[in-house]
């Protein structure tokens, strides 16, 4: 079935496959990618997989946890569990962090639509009907409707909408949870207020929390990995101490001189804490960091406490329970240290996270100031406390806006003006700021590389951002011109990353990716040999 036709109630309908994916039907993407055979072909699940995990949504599988009802009697046992799990989300007591939004956003849906061609899944998808912002929304709310209020119990579908309960209903629903990258494009579009990223969110709520499915990416070696080893990367304090001596060491080699990168200080004005990935994959990222902040004359420390040197918080996306556990940890880690405030580095993640949705968590003593590292950057360059030549930028960079940071955050200015300051042929993508597109990699999927769900990444949820980078370069293309493409946000730059390994942008087109503060070190006057290297 291509997908186009299909029906809220069709969810609970057993086949093997709601809709399946072509490549002809997705949306096109700019030279030299409108050619035929620019893009790997689609494949099929393996018929193994199809065995164990739920592959009747679209044959992707994000949840690589085996959840699927053999018998009738573990059917029942799952619709049970599932609607006592709705029951507690929709209760007080149950749900203790987004009742209010919640029950607005069940309640209240003109069915206008607006919101679809905001969501970069949907239209990238090729307008595959089950990826509609509204679709998932209106499962949970009919079912909401149906099994749960009095008029429901009464009168049925007349008052909820046609839809049937059972384990097909459920295994669909969770593999739907997680073809949505939280983004709330449509949130900001919907001229009522409803919040179908946040319904979302909710889903995935009920189903981990309540049920014990989520994706191994970020429940095992995401949130819990994190509080039991101190990273989700699996990081130690100890592997943190030798990670810092190693950027230390480089940092020698670029600066011709050391910088000892502050750990443990206690009483510094600030504790940074950085997403751990950058650590392991993007080490030039706190290295460039550790130069700014010390050529700026800032008191600042990092932690290697367990825990301390990783601000991402997986459960932010998940689980609030895992949320909050992760949250207090950094408070509490902060407060030993005795600093006046938590700054995040680069990810936006740990930005929603900290400094935006712990506020439900951390009160008190543990209510320590937490704000982003952007302003905090632009500061330094706009006091001039760096001299600065961006002629060694003179390169085309064009920006992306952290859903995060930018549309949750409103945090748009200080990262465009650096970059308006430092690189002669800065160009910004379209849309950006609030209104830009998600990278595809946000709400974990950067990390879930579960069977075939990298495909679907690939595919569907990076396609909107890889037609922006290519937008934005066009005038540039040629691949004798290098291109850099600045994602403030190490989850941001995961996703970016597999873009360009996806499509080979960077062999086709010459098109690089990296952080705010490597192109702030790259244009130090001071810096002998360049800090960036493509
Ligand atoms: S939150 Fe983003 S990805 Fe999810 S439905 Fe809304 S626009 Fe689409
Ligand atoms: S969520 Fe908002 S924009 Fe989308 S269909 Fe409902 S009322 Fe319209």
């Amino acid at each position: 079935m291509a997908g186009d036709e299909i029906k809220i109630e069709d969810i609970s309908k057993p086949s093997k496959q709601m809709i399946k994916l072509r490549l002809e039907d997705l949306m096109p993407l700019p030279p030299p990618y409108d050619k035929p055979g620019m893009e790997p072909e689609l494949t099929d699940p393996k018929p193994e997989w199809r065995e164990k995990y739920v592959t009747e949504l679209d044959g992707y599988i994000a949840i690589d946890v085996p959840f699927k009802p053999k018998t009738k009697e573990e059917e029942e046992k799952l619709v049970k569990s599932f609607l006592e799990g709705l029951q507690k989300l929709v209760s007080k007591e149950g749900n203790w962090t987004f009742l209010q939004p919640l029950l607005l956003s069940l309640e209240y849906c003109a069915k206008c639509h607006t919101c679809s061609e905001a969501c970069p899944i949907y239209v990238s998808s090729g307008r595959k009907e089950i990826y509609r912002p509204t679709y998932r929304a209106e499962v949970l709310r009919r079912i909401w409707k149906r099994y749960l209020t009095p008029a429901g119990k009464t009168f049925g579908k007349f008052v909820s909408g046609d839809i049937e309960l059972n384990g097909t209903t459920i295994m669909r629903l969770a593999e739907l949870a997680y073809r949505c990258t939280l983004c709330r494009r449509c949130t900001q579009t919907c001229p009522i207020g409803v919040d179908n990223g946040l319904i979302t969110h909710e889903i995935r709520k009920l189903f981990s929390q309540e049920m014990g499915i989520a994706p191994k990416a970020i429940h095992e070696l995401g949130t819990v990995q994190h509080l039991k080893v101190g990273s989700s990367t699996g990081m130690t304090p100890d592997g943190i101490k030798d990670i810092i001596e190693f950027i230390e060491d480089d940092i020698e080699e670029k600066l011709g001189r050391r910088i000892e990168i502050p750990v443990d200080e206690k009483g510094a004005d600030i504790l940074l804490i950085h997403n751990a990935g950058e650590f392991l994959s993007w080490p030039e990222n706190p290295a460039a960091f550790a130069i700014l902040f010390e050529e700026a004359g800032i008191s600042w420390t990092l932690s290697s406490e367990a825990l301390g040197y990783d601000g991402v918080n997986y459960g932010v996306w998940y689980d609030d329970v895992q949320l909050a556990r992760i949250a207090v940890r950094h408070a509490e880690i902060a407060r030993k240290l005795d600093v006046n405030k938590i700054v995040i580095g680069e990810c936006g993640h740990a930005h929603k996270a900290l400094t935006v949705i712990a506020d439900r968590v951390l009160h008190d003593e543990l209510n320590i100031p937490r704000e982003s590292c952007l302003p905090i950057l632009w500061d330094i360059v706009r006091k001039k406390k760096l001299n600065l030549d961006p002629e060694k930028n003179n390169f085309p960079v064009t920006l992306h806006d952290p859903c995060n940071i930018v549309r949750l955050m409103g945090i748009v200015e200080p990262q465009r003006k650096i970059l308006k300051e430092i690189c002669p042929q800065f160009r910004e993508m379209s849309p950006n700021g609030v209104y830009n597109y998600c990278c595809g990699g946000g709400s974990g999927f950067a990390i879930m590389n579960s069977m075939n769900f990298p495909e679907w990444r690939a595919k569907v949820s990076v396609r909107m951002k890889c037609k922006q980078i290519l937008s934005a370069f066009q005038d540039c293309i040629d691949p004798s011109i290098d291109k850099y493409v600045c994602a403030p946000c190490s989850n941001c730059k995961g996703a970016i990353r597999d873009i360009l390994e996806h499509y080979q942008l960077t062999q086709n087109c010459s098109i690089y990716y990296g952080g705010l503060v490597e192109l702030m070190v790259n244009a130090m006057v001071d810096l002998e040999e360049p800090f960036l290297e493509f």
